[in-house]
């Protein structure tokens, strides 16, 4: 945990969530600002600063991640999404707690802007 990062006082539910899931690992729950029809955020309860930050000690809840995520879609009845992950702020990241989009529900273009 780290005192002043906004998912992990999500996690310890001192900022209220749509929460949509939650285990020993990982954490789910939906976007504040959804760009889609479906729009999840599923991040590590350790607090890493991004991408960047993963060693081999996070490689099974890095897995795990996109395994939950997969659920997750097909709980929301999407079987077609985009998984998306932003390192740094040139990249987009603007909550550095490492968070995976789960994006769906409407067509989506590529690439991204
Ligand atoms: P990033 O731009 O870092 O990849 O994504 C951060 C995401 O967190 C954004 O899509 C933003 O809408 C979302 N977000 C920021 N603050 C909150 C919040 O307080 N609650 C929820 N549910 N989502 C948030
Ligand atoms: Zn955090």
């Amino acid at each position: 945990m780290s005192e002043n990062c906004l998912f992990c006082k999500i996690i310890k539910g001192e900022i209220p969530c749509d929460k949509l899931y939650e285990d020993e690992d990982v954490f789910a729950f939906r976007d504040i600002a959804p760009q889609a029809p479906m729009h999840v955020l599923i991040i590590p309860k350790e607090h890493l600063r991004g991408p960047e930050a993963v060693g081999e000690a996070n490689e099974r809840v890095m897995g795990k991640l996109m395994r939950v995520a997969n659920e997750i879609a097909g709980k929301e009845g999407q079987t077609d999404y985009r998984l998306v992950c932003n390192n740094g702020a040139v990249a987009g990241q603007t909550v550095f707690h490492l968070h995976m989009h789960i994006i769906g529900g409407r067509p989506l273009g590529w690439p991204p802007g």
